[in-house]
């Protein structure tokens, strides 16, 4: 979400005249663009803004801005925390951008910018998009499930839909633009609901409406995901067989806590019905350690539940507490070097896992598209040596390195498997 709101951002300060220095000691303006997920970047965004303020000792005209989650969770407290901030805007008013950036410079005051507006007005901005291939299309923004230790119903709001109309046409504008894949976002894509249409209408109509190649989206909550979204998956040609689903902890005790609304036996029937409907689907999670209150029986439930589900890759956090949410009311009870313990055991398990599933794809032919050229060696006893090297995805989402002929970037290609890590796999372009 947050990279997709930086695209637009440079899109807005690009389109009015603004231009992106390469090093920061050259900007006349540097803008943050934050996360409040995680109290680490936290600290790392108050203290690199920390250096820059000092800065402003002999470049009194620097202008210096917090944008996004931190600007909407702190609020105008962060003039105060970080004396000498020019700016503070929130996520869902970046398309005001100039108009806060030519106030600052013509007052020479500061300016908070962080009232709720239109989301129609934030998606309809020209963006400059990280990749050619591959775009980040919005479909809704905030979010109301209030799980007890996440800040994003602080930051990003109530949940609100963009319209079918509005995600068709940027959806056709892209493919336009040569772009082959689309990445439908939103903090819970199953709870999309506009005018009387849901989640599965939308997938239906941009499977059909449209000549996109690939269609994904992300993120799903258990709670929301029901067979027929599988169904639809199944059914659906374009729409791409990798569902994440983040399960957060295998312990009931601790789903409670986190106010997830499923049992992990609801969550593995869910898997269960998933892999009949659909067995090609990859599957992929998020699980948190070392929540409040977590016992070792805790975690042995969620190592065991991750061992029979066997995920075929999943992101593991460390349990970190933010001010505001549920959670934060709880001791903070489970020692640094205890879920540093629990974190490296499921990733040990995962690796495994991965790896295993990685494998069975060795000399098998599949479908990537090529997203970028890469300076990563890879090393092939196939192949001549005039093969370049590429990077790109499996239509379920693996990462694929991949030796080929020249000009493939943004193509469709048959590639053969020759080597499998627990992370990517490695490919040699296919001549049929
Ligand atoms: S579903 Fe839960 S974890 Fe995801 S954004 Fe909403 S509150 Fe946060």
């Amino acid at each position: 979400m947050n990279k997709r709101d930086t695209e637009i951002i440079k899109g807005v300060l690009s389109g009015n005249g603004f231009s992106f220095s390469d090093k920061e000691e050259d900007a006349d303006i540097i803008l943050f663009n934050t996360c409040s997920v995680r109290q680490h970047a936290e600290e790392r965004v108050f203290g690199k803004m920390g250096m820059f303020i000092k800065q402003k000792e002999s470049n009194p005209n620097l202008i210096l801005g917090v944008i996004g989650c931190m600007a909407k969770f702190y609020g105008k407290d962060l003039f105060k925390k970080l004396p000498g901030l020019d700016i503070i805007c929130s996520p869902g008013n970046i398309h005001n951008l100039k108009n806060d950036l030519e106030e600052v410079m013509s007052k020479k005051e500061s300016i908070s910018d962080i009232k709720d507006t239109i989301l129609y007005d934030k998606y309809n901005c020209l963006s400059i998009r990280d990749s050619k291939i591959s775009a980040w299309v919005s479909i809704m923004e905030g979010c109301e499930n209030f799980c007890s230790y996440c800040v994003v119903p602080y930051t990003r709001g109530k949940e609100i839909s963009r319209s079918l109309k509005d995600i068709l046409n940027e959806v056709k504008y892209l493919v336009n633009e040569g772009f082959k894949e689309i990445t439908l976002l939103g903090q819970n894509v199953n709870s999309y609901s506009c005018n009387g249409s849901n989640f599965i209408d939308l997938l239906k109509l941009i499977n059909d409406k449209t000549n996109i190649k690939r269609i994904r989206f992300t993120t799903s909550h258990p709670k929301d995901t029901s067979s027929k979204l599988f169904k639809a998956m199944s059914d659906l040609d374009k729409v791409c067989p990798h569902l994440h689903l983040p399960l957060q902890s295998g312990s009931d005790k601790i789903l409670k806590f986190m106010n997830r609304k499923y049992t992990s036996s609801k969550y593995k029937c869910l898997i269960d019905n998933l892999r009949k409907i659909y067995p090609e689907c990859n599957i992929t999670t998020d699980i948190i350690v070392g929540f409040p209150t977590e016992t070792d029986k805790d975690f042995r439930n969620t190592y065991d539940l991750m061992k029979q589900i066997k995920f075929d890759s999943s992101f593991i956090f460390k349990y970190s507490p933010r001010i505001k949410t549920k959670a934060f009311e709880l001791e903070d009870d489970v020692t640094n070097s205890k879920k540093k313990e629990r974190n490296n055991k499921l990733l040990e398990l995962q690796n495994d896992i991965s790896f295993c599933k990685n494998k069975k794809y060795v000399n098998k032919k599949i479908n990537v598209l090529v997203e970028a050229r890469t300076n990563k060696k890879i090393h092939t006893k196939q192949g001549s040596k005039s093969l370049k090297n590429y990077i790109g995805r499996s239509l379920d989402n693996r990462l694929i390195f991949l030796k080929g002929s020249k000009g493939l970037v943004g193509k469709e290609v048959e590639a053969k498997i020759i080597k499998a890590t627990p992370h990517t796999l490695i490919a040699i372009e296919s001549n049929g």
